[in-house]
């Protein structure tokens, strides 16, 4: 193509078809979006079993879902996620789909029913039994949207990568939260394991998820690797079998490069600082953890 001065029409021509393109591009920007903080909205769905309405009431009159707004604020995303609080049909689930995460009143509600009377043997205050499970199977729905939203690669399976950046997501948090998140998830794993692990057929094992006691021992290594002082006692209690533990700090490593290469650069640097800043959880009954705040996240009825 020769660009002469006498070839006007043509000039013209490439001006208009340049334009075009840029427009074309800017319009293709906006419709994939711009990754941005606080891109999460939320929804609590009235329900229609009677039976749900306490759930509902509870997790409406305490914030439970602006609390999961504000904490997941710093990623910048490139459209908006949805998450909703509803009833799935007797399902007690929680599910990611479309940009959009479901967490259903059955599994708070069943979360309620299993919740011990007292403090567990190994030191799990009954509250910390619900809010354990619940805030890890709703930042395991997040690692499942985060994969999805920022087109992130993932080797091994996708349950069990999600699990890996639910429990690291938890491990940042103060100590004293992270044990609690950690320990009442893996309770709940445990007892669903113990439940449910001897009617297991082979069909079960041919699931896209890890069984409840391999997730629980997952859960407790990548705690373990983390902070080898903080939990200790995972090992000499033998709650996580030596012969895991040895590996623990590798596992920890490997998932730690896998966040830092792939999901920390879509995090606001500032507004992570205030997250990490601030308490999530409401004090324990026992006293044995110790952050007071005003709303008590994702606490069972009184
Ligand atoms: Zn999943």
């Amino acid at each position: 193509m020769h660009w002469g001065a006498n070839n006007s029409k043509m000039r013209t021509k490439l001006i208009f078809t340049f334009t075009g393109l840029v427009f074309a591009i800017t319009l293709a920007a906006i419709a994939y979006g711009t990754p941005k903080a606080n891109r999460v909205n939320i929804r609590y769905v009235t329900p229609k079993n009677p039976e749900h309405q306490l759930v509902y009431m509870q997790m409406k009159q305490r914030g439970a879902l602006e609390e999961l707004q504000t904490f997941l604020s710093p990623l910048l995303l490139p459209r908006t996620l949805h998450i909703s609080l509803a009833e799935c049909d007797g399902e007690a689930d929680a599910f990611y789909d479309f940009a959009s995460i479901t967490i259903c009143y059955e599994l708070i509600a069943e979360l309620w029913e299993n919740m011990p009377e007292e403090t567990t043997p190994a030191g799990i205050e009954p509250i910390d039994t619900v809010i354990g499970p619940l805030f890890e199977i709703s930042l395991h729905e997040v690692a499942h949207a985060l994969f999805d939203l920022l087109r992130l690669p993932v080797f091994g399976r996708e349950e069990d990568a999600a699990d890996q950046v639910a429990a690291y997501i938890l491990l940042r948090l103060g100590d004293t939260e992270a044990r609690r998140l950690i320990t009442g998830a893996a309770h709940a794993y445990r007892t669903e394991e113990l439940r449910t692990g001897e009617c297991r057929s082979l069909e079960d094992y041919a699931g896209e998820h890890s069984t409840p006691g391999q997730r629980a021992f997952n859960a407790l290594c990548i705690a373990y690797g983390a902070n080898r002082r903080l939990f200790a006692d995972f090992v000499s209690e033998g709650y996580l079998p030596k012969v895991r533990a040895e590996f623990c700090r590798e596992e920890y490593e490997q998932v730690q490069d896998a966040f830092d290469t792939l999901i920390q650069p879509h995090i606001d640097p500032e507004l992570e600082k205030q997250i990490q800043g601030r308490a999530w959880l409401c004090e324990s009954q026992g006293g044995g953890a110790s952050v007071k705040h005003e709303n008590c996240l994702l606490a069972p009825p009184e």
